[in-house]
């Protein structure tokens, strides 16, 4: 095969929508004024499942006292055992919602089935499609279909072709506001709940015009793990992170041995605000 069809094969099977070549220009996405992907520093912070209206409206005050610009927090809960929490599902987004209202954080929470839609655009500001939905077509088509912004995680046993794949599934379907996020993989080391490929945020922002977000929480499974991290991902080139931060991790209903407690995530905030400036206004 000559190289001129080769690289005509390669467009006509390749990232037509998500890739550089017909898109050279970083995608900046405007979420009611707050960009992601302008170089400055998105911070998604919140529990992991939404637990109760106290400890929502706790977190959303907390977070937003150091700076964070959405609140995180699943209603609907993939998790791989039936017998862990499932979330508080409606009454969870209705916390949500409640959330918002009295602080006016951004809201980004997790739609895990294309009949769900409706009602988590309601109530919040960018969908989430979990790892475990990163090749669910029909959902990543339904979210394809709406109107706001869509952050999609990376499948644990993802390969980056596969992920923006995935993301070509939603811009596919005319919405063109997609967010990746690297949440870690599946590798033989399980001294970390999963591996933080990093050299992936690297990679997708060369291949690809949509911001990047990472997830240290995930990744690493530890709290002790989740400064360094997000540090490192701030450097390698992510466009923001997620982070999950619960009152009182002891007590959380899910995920408290990766959750920052407020102090930790206090501190974690002011280094991170004196990196991102440093990184804008002396390397870039
Ligand atoms: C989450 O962010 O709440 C979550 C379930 O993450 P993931 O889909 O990356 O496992
Ligand atoms: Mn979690």
């Amino acid at each position: 095969m000559t190289n001129v069809m080769l690289s005509a094969s390669n467009i006509l099977n390749g990232f037509k929508l998500a890739g550089r070549e017909f898109h050279p220009d970083s995608t900046v996405i405007d979420v009611d004024g707050i960009k992601i992907g302008d170089g400055s520093l998105v911070i998604m912070a919140g529990p992991c499942a939404v637990e109760s209206r106290a400890q929502l409206l706790e977190t959303a005050a907390l977070i937003q006292a150091s700076g964070a610009q959405f609140l995180r927090g699943g209603a609907f809960k993939p998790r791989t055992s039936p017998y862990s929490f499932q979330g508080l599902k409606h009454k969870g987004l209705q916390y949500l919602a409640e959330a918002r209202e009295a602080t006016g954080l951004k809201i980004i929470t997790e739609v895990t089935e294309a009949d769900l839609v409706d009602d988590v655009l309601a109530c919040t500001d960018i969908l989430q499609i979990g790892a475990r939905n990163m090749q669910n077509f029909h959902l990543l088509q339904a979210v394809g279909r709406s109107d706001k912004p869509v952050m999609l995680k990376r499948g644990m046993s993802a390969t980056i072709d596969e992920w923006l794949y995935a993301a070509e599934y939603i811009l596919n379907e005319g919405n063109s506001r997609v967010i990746l996020c690297e949440r870690g993989i599946r590798t033989f080391e399980d001294y970390t709940r999963n591996t933080l490929d990093l050299s992936a945020v690297a990679a997708v922002k060369q291949l690809s015009h949509l911001p990047v977000i990472v997830d240290p929480s995930h990744s690493t499974g530890r709290w002790e793990l989740v400064a360094a991290m997000s540090k490192a991902s701030i450097a390698a080139g992510a466009d923001g992170l997620i982070i999950e931060v619960h009152p009182d991790p002891m007590k959380a209903r899910c995920d408290g041995p990766q959750s920052l407690n407020p102090d930790n995530y206090r501190n974690l905030m002011s280094d991170l605000l004196k990196l991102s400036a440093f990184i804008r206004t002396e390397l870039h």
